[in-house]
């Protein structure tokens, strides 16, 4: 591997200079009144992130599983049944970790490529006539696969349907990155960590709670400790923490969320859209298929590209590290070896995927597939000359 070549995982992302350096600082003592200016700003930046007004905002020095884990164990009890798509490597996680506390999981199987089935959610808690499902979960962005669901049609099915269940948004890969609207689609809880859209190292589980949230914390029964956020309630009041808090990744976190709001995040949101056009023009000029089905649910911080039948994806992953020290997505579970992923998210430029494009192609080449040399870089140089953020924002 190289330390000058950017990583093209969707996730940990490339770190900006300014947020290694806000990372790293001297030892405050977390109980003086110096870490308050640290921990509040970290939490109403993030609440701006996610388009609150309203949400309550933990950070725990953990990551996104552990904002999962925040999620269950303050609301729900043993027993209790949750309704889930499984779409993905990420969605299948989640899952587990319900089914390993002891809820009782209603898994709608969805084939992978696909987005969230709303119509089917619909159906289910519709015919859920006694309320016995109490949480909806909803993975906004399959990192597994490069597929964004919708998230206001999953709110939809639950107000068709009148249902009170709560709504967990796994906002891992797309909080920061792509349009996220907390209060407009009545999430109930949203989870992401530090390392992806935040563009800061993993450490950190970010996590909002809406008031209903709250509320359900009294009733729920899973046991938490390290994740009770009514023990982290009571830290904040005091400008302090229940343990000792990760201070310089929170500091980090702070100017993240300054540098997110100061572009605007809707420029954010046009910017990752226009670096993946860049790179869906090049997976098309090499005459490859996203696993994402259809354009309505291509992700803009990850592409799962799929490979020809009879050659191993990962091979690719493999070569480009040993060879050229560039980083890849691997497949995960049921697309291992099938495709290949190119995480675009957090800090980079058109000439940073550009070299990402022109290092997927040298490998492809050098491993004997059919892909000419050039031919990404091409479409996506075409796209990326041909149009501006601004222009792209304005279109949208
Ligand atoms: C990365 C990711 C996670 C897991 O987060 P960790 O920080 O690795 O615990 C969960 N969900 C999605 C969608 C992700 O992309």
């Amino acid at each position: 591997m190289s330390f000058q070549n950017p990583v093209f995982i969707p996730g940990p992302t490339n770190i900006p200079e300014s947020l290694r350096k806000a990372c790293d600082m001297p030892t405050i003592d977390h109980r003086s009144p110096l870490f308050g200016q640290i921990l509040q700003p970290a939490r109403e930046g993030v609440r701006a992130v996610l388009k609150s007004d309203q949400a309550e905002i933990f950070i725990f020095p953990s990551t996104g599983t552990g904002g999962w884990e925040t999620a269950l164990t303050n609301t729900l009890s043993a027993g209790d049944r949750v309704l889930a798509a499984r779409n993905g490597m990420f969605s299948h996680r989640w899952i587990d970790m319900c089914q390993r506390h002891g809820l009782e999981v209603e898994v709608v199987q969805t084939p992978w490529g696909e987005g969230i089935p709303a119509d089917r959610y619909e159906e289910i808690l519709s015919a859920d006539k006694e309320h016995r499902i109490k949480a909806v979960l909803a993975t906004h962005n399959e990192t597994a696969t490069g597929v964004r669901s919708g998230i206001a049609a999953v709110r939809r099915a639950l107000d068709n349907a009148g249902h009170p269940a709560l709504l967990f948004v796994d906002g891992v890969s797309s909080i920061g990155s792509m349009d996220f609207r907390f209060d407009e689609w009545g999430v109930d809880v949203a989870v992401t960590g530090s390392q992806k859209g935040f563009m800061l190292p993993a450490g950190l589980a970010i996590v909002g709670f809406s008031a209903k949230a709250i509320e359900a914390t009294r009733t729920g029964t899973l046991p938490r400790t390290f994740f009770d956020v009514h023990d982290m309630s009571k830290g904040y009041a005091n400008n302090a923490y229940p343990y000792t808090p990760a201070v310089g990744l929170m500091n980090g976190l702070n100017e993240a969320c300054k540098m997110l709001l100061s572009e605007g995040l809707e420029t954010v949101f046009a910017r990752h859209y226009r670096i993946a056009e860049g790179v869906r023009a090049a997976v098309k000029a090499w005459g490859l298929k996203l696993c994402a089905v259809s354009p309505d649910v291509y992700s803009d911080t990850v592409s799962a590209i799929r490979t020809p039948e009879g050659f191993n994806a990962t091979d690719i992953v493999g070569h480009a590290a040993s060879k050229y020290g560039v980083a890849f997505g691997v497949g995960l579970g049921e697309v291992a070896g099938k495709v290949f992923r190119i995480g675009h998210l957090g800090s980079l430029t058109d000439v940073m995927t550009l070299s990402g494009i022109a290092t997927a192609e040298m490998c492809m080449a050098d491993l004997g597939l059919n892909v000419k040399l050039g031919s990404g870089v091409a479409a996506a140089q075409e796209y990326y000359r041909s149009h501006t953020t601004t222009s792209v924002l304005k279109a949208a």
